[in-house]
């Protein structure tokens, strides 16, 4: 029992019972991190101007969704840096005259990648496939198609590609909250079956960390009317359906993972869906 026995299913999240902020115990109105298990006032929030004007009626609503709101520290993904890790992005900023706190454009986005690349142990920048992903990802952190990625997103987004650079797996599992951790086996039990999940739903595993905002009418949902005689619904030609099923076909690209598998896959895209952005920090394959 307890923490710490890495059977996520066995661990109960349990909030903080004080406003990280006050530090006073109240059951009244508490807004609970969907990330870690910090609350705080609404009140309290305004006051430290975490949350400002407009955004507050939307944080209350969004707290409130099955999809939650991340506080302060679980939003800003730059703090999950080391000081040197975070010099060294800071001189890379430096390096490719990258201003802090201005938003890029995709010129400026496309720019800083090659300069990159450059640095690395190659001598050539992005090929084309490179570049067109690049751009992808830019896409992906402006889905208001603004024209430009604002600075958090593109700090959060290049925090990202250092701690996938130089953390070992194992140092980025030891990143994911309990609740992280529930809810990743959660969806594993969802979309797996048995003890291994497809490399499909894997992928779509990954996507479904960014959909942050709940969707009015969900495309995933499949229409069955069509696919036999409307009229008969009686269980027994239901059940003769079913027994008779067709051979699995042997696509060559299905792959199996089991839960740590999915776990070390997932972890990247866990973290990154952290920030209330709706924009997606580190685009998944696919
Ligand atoms: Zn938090």
């Amino acid at each position: 029992m307890g923490f710490g026995t890495g059977l996520p299913s066995d661990a109960q999240v349990v909030n903080d019972e004080m406003c990280d902020v006050c530090e006073v115990w109240t059951a009244e109105s508490l807004f609970p991190c969907r990330v870690c298990t910090r609350v705080f006032h609404d009140g309290c929030l305004r006051r430290m101007g975490y949350i400002q004007g407009d955004s507050a009626a939307e944080v209350t609503e969004t707290a409130h969704t099955e999809t939650g709101w991340s506080c302060h520290y679980c939003d800003n993904l730059n703090l999950l840096l080391t000081e040197e890790e975070m010099y060294s992005l800071t001189e890379t900023f430096q390096q490719c005259k990258v201003i802090p706190d201005c938003s890029l454009t995709l010129e400026d986005f496309l720019r800083y990648r090659h300069q990159t690349a450059k640095r690395g142990n190659s001598d050539r920048a992005l090929s084309e496939e490179q570049e067109e992903q690049a751009a992808r990802q830019f896409a992906a952190l402006d889905p208001e198609h603004r024209g430009h990625v604002e600075w958090p997103d593109f700090l959060s987004h290049e925090s990202l590609l250092l701690l996938q650079q130089l953390r070992p797996q194992n140092s980025l599992l030891r990143l994911l909250t309990v609740k992280e951790r529930e809810r990743a086996r959660a969806t594993f039990l969802a979309r797996g079956s048995g003890s291994t999940i497809s490399e499909a739903e894997c992928h779509r595993a990954q996507h479904s960390w960014f959909c942050k905002r709940p969707t009015e009418a969900p495309s995933c949902s499949v229409s069955v009317s069509h696919v036999g005689p409307i009229a008969d619904s009686s269980p027994a030609s239901s059940s003769s359906k079913s027994q008779d099923k067709a051979p699995l076909p042997t696509e060559p690209e299905s792959r199996f993972v089991d839960w740590p598998t999915f776990l070390q896959e997932s972890v990247i895209y866990i973290l990154a869906a952290r920030p209330n952005s709706s924009a997606i920090h580190l685009k998944p394959p696919g």
